[in-house]
């Protein structure tokens, strides 16, 4: 019996243990050391945008930007169903209605021509999920935006690298977010990136991230932040991981294509788009949807994987499903079926930047297996 390949695991043999060992011989281990600030410089450098604010994961990077964009009772916020909770929850929080848009059937992001007949007059912001290694149609949400004078943001969490009309991803609305989760193609163990070219919202997401002290009045507080520092060692780490973005990229897209040959035979299922106008695939996950002549859902699929030694893990479930929102009374009567189907019949498959040549052969063989 082989060994059981794992759904992710990350690549850290470049600089992280060499700057790693600089923090503890320094002493600087917090979120005050040096590292923070060199991160945050080259990660804005590498995103095209002034500021970069450096924080525990992209789940807060999202809830400090939605916050920062003062967003509250009585506004609603545009956003895929098709995504994971991060993105709703402080939308929820802070008193906004969210309001769903179902996925493009064949790129999996939010289908930008379904927007606009979701705007009203309390509609205030755009949120803009890229999913799974393909941008989401930027432009004409862009164009959207600015009609109706609504703020964007842009979880680019699974974007690291990756370019809309070879403009980078994160560069796009008022404010970007990045997850460095060790799945993403840079991580820091637990982490995430806000970057904005805006100087108001920067230094309000500063303050957030640091509970709104003040300089003068370092405890008086006229604002509720979160502490969302990062440390030193995280940002260590994330810095070894940045000098090795280019080559990450180019390793994900060779999985992919490779995965792409091996099951171009496997009909039961839809791979993920390699290309599209506007941007090439950088398989952040290699995901599969299942299609009715597999006899079985993605659920079965996983368990059948699982025995023949491949880790796998179910795509998102869609927001209009989850139990704790339903029980809020939201999304009640509506409807997503693409977002469903991706649910139901879509899993991925190993696609960490360890993975090996052959890994992906032995995966692609269980999946053939398994069809029959
Ligand atoms: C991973 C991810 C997040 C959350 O990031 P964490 O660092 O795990 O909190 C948010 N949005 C998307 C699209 C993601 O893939």
């Amino acid at each position: 019996m082989h060994d059981f390949i794992p759904v992710n695991q990350p690549l850290l043999d470049g600089n992280e243990k060499k700057y790693l060992l600089e923090c503890i011989e320094s002493g600087w281990i917090s979120s005050e050391g040096p590292f923070i600030k060199e991160f945050e410089k080259k990660f804005a450098v590498r995103v095209n945008r002034k500021h970069a604010i450096a924080v525990s994961n992209g789940t807060a990077a999202i809830d400090a930007a939605v916050d920062a964009l003062n967003i509250g009772p009585g506004d609603e916020v545009i956003m895929p169903a098709f995504t994971i909770i991060s993105c709703i929850t402080q939308i929820i929080r802070c008193g906004a209605t969210p309001v769903l848009i179902d996925s493009d059937p064949v790129t999996w992001n939010m289908d930008a021509s379904q927007i606009e007949g979701k705007i009203t007059q309390h509609t205030k912001a755009i949120m803009i999920v890229h999913i799974y290694g393909l941008p989401a149609d930027i432009d004409p949400i862009l164009d959207i935006a600015k009609k109706h004078k609504l703020k964007v943001i842009e979880d680019a969490a699974e974007m690291h690298g990756q370019t809309y009309k070879n403009k980078p991803c994160g560069s796009f609305g008022d404010i970007s977010t990045f997850s460095f989760y060790p799945n993403k193609h840079i991580t820091t163990g637990e982490g995430g990136m806000i970057v904005t070219d805006d100087d108001e919202l920067a230094e309000t997401c500063r303050s957030l991230r640091n509970l709104c002290f003040q300089p003068e009045k370092r405890f008086v507080h006229e604002r509720l932040g979160w502490n969302l520092r990062m440390t030193n060692l995280q940002a260590a780490i994330g810095l070894a991981q940045l000098e090795r973005l280019d080559e990450f990229i180019l390793r994900k897209r060779s999985i992919g294509a490779r995965y792409s040959e091996l099951l171009s035979n496997l009909f039961q299922a839809q791979q993920p788009l390699a290309q599209t106008s506007y941007a090439a695939n950088i398989y952040w996950i290699y995901g599969l949807v299942l299609n009715e002549s597999a006899g079985f859902n993605a659920l079965e699929a996983m368990k059948k994987l699982a025995d023949n030694g491949v880790g796998t893990r179910p795509f998102f479930c869609p927001m209009h499903q989850q139990p704790v929102l339903q029980r809020m009374g939201l999304f009640k009567n509506e409807t997503y079926p693409v977002a469903d189907n991706l649910y139901h019949n879509g899993f991925y498959i190993p696609s960490g930047l360890a993975l090996t040549p052959n890994q992906i052969e032995r995966c692609s063989e269980a999946l053939y297996k398994i069809m029959k």
